[in-house]
């Protein structure tokens, strides 16, 4: 096992910066997740680490000691990408125990070995099985249990399940966990889905364009985004982004008119004299539906939609020719209702920088 540090790391394609300017340290024994959209720089970066590309410039350390100019096959890692490799025309057990055999370990180490990673990986009733004869799921299980068998110091993951079915992978995503912890191995797993990252990550990789955003636990990130994007891409459903307009004694929300003071609703002093234009950003959550009688800042709305996600209904509405969504956590909202803005959930945006906006001093 070892830890991971990334310091000043640059990959150029040419002119093109996939990764620019990158400084990580990862824990030993962490399962940290690089979190994404597509062409961020997550799969630049994880092959960087792996030696399969080269860094342009800054460092590689693992545990202390620089791999740059290491091959892949002198840095101990294993990793498993989406699509599995296994060999069809040998049996599951000989697949799981190829890496080993190629460096001629014993025989009686590569069984003890098998043994083990049989157990960790509940594989025993597969072990005679050939790979064609198994679901996406449990091939993608063989191949991480071909990965391991050899303990490496590190295991990079690149979207190891998104191959496989919806109904496993919720599953596998939970057994991986599960066996990431077992196991103890330095991980490093790259997806661009957030519900992913959000339920096997000890700490998320927030990047944006080649760069990193933040670095934190889920719920870190979810109640404290650094900015606007980070803001939006953690969270499902996404936040809400409304525009602020300044108004006497307060500040009003977007096309609505609803006023907000800080006496009366929560409103920081700071925000309502920003002199830089903000955002509210609030998340569906904290949209919530009041009944029609009630006291305080609250909007009529017309509910264009309904949607669940697991056991909460959403509703969307408009705000101008912005769509917003809030929650409906009596499951009674008919084609319109009063929604109230929760003042616990404010988070505020600077309109231009997309930055957390923050008292100024
Ligand atoms: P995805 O989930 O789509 O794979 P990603 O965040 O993993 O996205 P990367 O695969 O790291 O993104 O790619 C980052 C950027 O670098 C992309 O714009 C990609 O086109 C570019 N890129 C990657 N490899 C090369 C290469 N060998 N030559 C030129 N450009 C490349």
């Amino acid at each position: 096992m070892a830890e991971i540090k990334l310091k000043n790391l640059n990959i150029e394609f040419g002119s093109f910066k996939a990764v620019d300017n990158v400084d990580l340290i990862v824990k030993d024994g962490e399962f940290v997740v690089y979190l994404g959209p597509s062409g961020c720089g997550k799969t630049t970066t994880l092959r960087s680490i792996a030696g399969l590309v080269k860094a342009t410039s800054g460092d590689i350390l693992f545990d202390g000691k620089r791999v740059n100019d290491l091959s892949a096959s002198e840095r101990n890692i294993a990793m498993v990408f989406q699509f599995v490799s296994l060999y069809p025309h040998l049996k599951i057990r000989q697949n799981i125990v190829f890496p080993l055999k190629a460096r001629g370990v014993a025989k009686a180490e590569i069984a003890r070995k098998l043994d083990w990673v049989t157990e960790v990986f509940k594989l025993g009733d597969d072990l005679d099985r050939y790979p064609g004869a198994l679901p996406p799921g449990a091939r993608q299980k063989v191949a991480l249990a071909r990965a391991v068998i050899r303990d490496p110091a590190v295991l990079l993951l690149d979207e190891p399940l998104s191959a496989i079915d919806e109904q496993f992978r919720e599953e596998m995503r939970w057994e991986l966990g599960h066996l990431q912890r077992q196991l103890g191995v330095t991980t490093i797993y790259v997806t661009h889905d957030q519900r992913e990252a959000m339920s096997l990550a000890d700490r998320i990789v927030l990047m944006s364009d080649g760069r990193i955003v933040q670095v934190g636990e889920a719920d870190q990130i979810f109640y404290n985004p650094v900015n606007m994007f980070a803001g939006q891409f953690i969270g499902s459903p996404s936040m809400n982004l409304i525009d602020l307009r300044p108004a006497e004694g307060g500040l009003t929300l977007g096309a609505s008119g609803v006023h907000l003071s800080p006496e009366r609703d929560g409103l920081p002093v700071w925000a309502m004299n920003s002199r830089r234009p903000l955002k509210l950003g609030i998340r569906p959550l904290n949209v919530e539906l009041v009944d029609d009688d009630h006291q305080g800042p609250s909007l009529d709305i017309a509910v264009d939609d309904v949607f669940s996600v697991g056991r909460e209904r959403f509703f969307t509405f408009h705000l101008g020719d912005q769509i917003h969504q809030g929650v409906d956590k009596r499951k009674t909202v008919g084609s319109t209702g009063r929604v109230r803005f929760a003042p616990e959930g404010f988070l505020f945006f600077d309109t231009e920088t997309g930055r957390r906006a923050a008292p100024e001093v």
